[in-house]
């Protein structure tokens, strides 16, 4: 059995560096990470997921300021 798509394409916290993961909560998907105590900002995904595919949700995590997102 292969990694789920996003296992080899979530990027890390771009605050933080810590490493991002799917998580389900009332069978809806979203970004989570296991944030550094330090990280100021804490992002995850949650609030896409009623309209977002996995990979959506996936290219969201990912894309940065700078536009290097895939
Ligand atoms: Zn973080």
């Amino acid at each position: 059995m292969s990694d789920p798509y996003w296992k080899e394409h979530l990027k890390p916290c771009p605050f933080c560096g810590a490493t991002a993961r799917i998580e389900t909560f009332m069978n809806r998907e979203f970004v989570a990470c296991d944030h550094k105590k330090n990280c100021l900002i804490k992002p995850d995904t949650f609030d896409l997921t009623y309209d977002y595919s996995i990979r959506k949700i996936v290219n969201a995590w990912n894309r940065r300021k700078d536009g290097d997102g895939e």
